[in-house]
């Protein structure tokens, strides 16, 4: 059920500042692409800027040139009063685009993730949804919007992104119904999962490669690590990497339960991405370092270089699996 109160915020507006996390995957992209094809169609203005540049992989999308990125200072000098928030957990997570909000702007933020701090004046906020992008799919048909293949292509893009094409465990009979909704609008599940996961560049297959020659397991096999040095983050045609999914490589290994991928951005600040199967709560262990996500998908920055982070985390660890 969507809650009360966030269909009269949309009615009661007539013009949006819809926005999602820093470095935008495809479910908040397909799910703000979604929103503002809904808001244009019933005659309300929006306009989706992110923080970060947009990755190409999603150009696909019709009218991608409506997302608009601030990196770079990309002079926005509009204040926004009526804002939506996509697929981020906290108003940190937007990033930069914080600093276009008016003093007085009033926040909707609709979110699944589990670690979401209901940041904003309305919330719709469910972590029954495999993807944010289903969320704003359930939005629009309450205003009785029919899809067109534009709008499938955005919120199935979304949708396989963050269940792993169906796999994780938050693929459920209504994602596939969702899905099933999607594809009679006109999404292609080959045309889609060929433009997202089969157009690898050359720099991202051979980074896989020294991401699983990387991998180290610890705790009779439990936990599994890999790592990208800081070095190896700075090399020539890094920018053509797309590290994304890697992790689940780690995470595959018979016996393996979590999996840990440490990249040190910078000198002394490490990225981690974590994973589980079965029980083990990476939500709750990317929070003690002020990170979050789900309980089998999380995220977090540990101020620390690469070898210490990885310290740091096998210890907290060990309380559990150790
Ligand atoms: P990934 O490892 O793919 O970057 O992120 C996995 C999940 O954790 C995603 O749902 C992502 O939004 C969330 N996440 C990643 N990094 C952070 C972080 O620093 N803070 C919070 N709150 N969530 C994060
Ligand atoms: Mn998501």
């Amino acid at each position: 059920m969507i809650p009360s109160g966030i269909k009269k915020f949309i009615e009661d507006h007539r013009r949006f500042l819809i926005s999602t996390h820093i470095n935008p995957d495809g479910d908040g992209l397909g799910a703000a692409m979604g929103l503002k094809w809904a808001l244009t169609r019933m005659g309300k203005q929006a306009e989706i800027i992110i923080d970060s540049a947009p990755p190409s992989v999603f150009d696909f999308f019709a009218n991608y040139q409506w997302v608009k990125s601030l990196a770079g200072g990309g002079g926005v000098s509009e204040k926004f009063e009526t804002v939506v928030a996509i697929d981020a957990p906290n108003l940190e997570r937007l990033g930069s685009v914080t600093s276009i909000f008016s003093e007085n702007a009033r926040i909707l933020n609709i979110d699944h993730h589990i670690s979401n701090e209901n940041f904003g004046d309305l919330n719709y906020v469910d972590h029954n949804f495999a993807s944010s992008a289903e969320m704003i799919f359930e939005i629009i048909k309450s205003f009785g919007l029919t899809a067109d293949k534009d709008l499938a292509e955005y919120i199935y893009t979304g949708l396989i992104i963050d269940t792993g094409r169906f796999r994780f465990s938050n693929t459920t009979q209504q994602t596939h119904v969702t899905a099933s909704e999607l594809v009679a609008g006109g999404a292609e599940p080959e045309k889609i999962s060929d433009l997202v996961f089969y157009h690898r560049t050359l720099e991202t297959t051979r980074a896989l490669g020294v991401f699983i020659n990387s991998i180290e397991l610890y705790m009779d096999g439990k936990v599994a690590t890999a790592e990208f040095d800081y070095e190896y983050m700075h090399s020539p045609g890094w920018k053509k990497v797309n590290t994304d999914s890697f992790v689940n490589h780690a995470l595959a290994i018979e016996g393996v339960e979590t999996a840990y991928f440490l990249r040190e951005i910078d000198r002394e600040v490490t990225r981690v991405s974590l994973r589980a199967k079965h029980g083990f709560d990476v939500n709750a262990l990317a929070g003690v370092y002020g990170g979050g996500g789900h309980a089998k998908a999380a995220g977090a920055t540990i101020e620390a270089p690469l070898d210490k982070a990885k310290q740091i985390l096998l210890k907290e660890t060990a309380k559990t699996l150790g």
